[in-house]
């Protein structure tokens, strides 16, 4: 039941900072329409066709996270009204992203995906590449971009110590990036961790954003 699901995940946030995005892909608009009417505001989506059907369908005070690989040639579409980019996982992404927001005059809220798992098929940066970037000082010019934190996907396991591990990784790697390129920026704080099978530790681990799909939705 989706509003029993939602219940009970918010009861258990109730205790800590973070908050929950309901991961609606693959789901019917009624679905989403359900979880709406349970007060969820907050929804995540990795295809930009369907996310775009939803938008239009579903009601205008929904705040839209985009959560999976995303092409540069789809940017446009989803910058009038995204409210956050969770996986910018190349500097080719982030200065698209930057120039569709330029375009329409528009500064796009995003997270960079950073590369955790012990997996070859997950997307995101290496956290050595993505401080590399940083000390360039070359993100200064992106206008356009906000940068809000941070987010990651754990190895796919049953060894819950590995996750836990992941998700420390990607904690310090959120620390780093803050204390050394972002330590005046309010904006600067999310860090996007956890999923239906792990969100209890992600949020052990400091996550401020958990992306929960099928434990809601199926
Ligand atoms: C699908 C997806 C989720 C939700 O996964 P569930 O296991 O269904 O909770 C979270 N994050 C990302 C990036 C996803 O693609």
């Amino acid at each position: 039941m989706i509003k029993q699901e939602i219940d009970t995940i918010n009861q258990i946030l109730q205790k800590t900072n973070a908050r929950l995005i309901a991961v609606s892909k693959y789901y019917p608009v009624e679905d989403v329409k359900t979880a709406y009417d349970c007060g969820q505001r907050l929804f995540g989506e990795s295809r930009e066709q369907e996310l775009r059907l939803k938008q239009m369908a579903l009601p205008k005070d929904i705040e839209w996270h985009f959560i999976g690989h995303l092409q540069t040639n789809k940017v446009k579409y989803i910058v009038p009204y995204i409210s956050l980019i969770h996986s910018v996982d190349s500097v080719k992404l982030l200065e698209e992203i930057n120039k569709q927001g330029e375009k329409i005059n528009r500064k796009i809220n995003v997270l960079l995906q950073v590369y955790i798992a012990k997996e070859e098929n997950k997307y995101g940066f290496d956290e050595k590449d993505l401080l590399q970037y940083f000390s360039t000082k070359a993100y200064k010019n992106l206008d356009y971009i906000n940068f809000c934190g941070i987010m990651g996907m754990a190895t796919n396991t049953d060894d819950k110590e590995e996750i836990r591990r992941e998700f420390r990784q990607l904690r310090k790697t959120f620390e780093i990036v803050k204390s050394s390129f972002f330590k005046d920026n309010h904006s600067f704080c999310e860090l996007s961790m956890g999923m239906s099978e792990d969100f209890q530790i992600a949020i052990e681990e400091g996550a401020t954003l958990i992306r929960i799909g099928s434990r809601i939705f199926q």
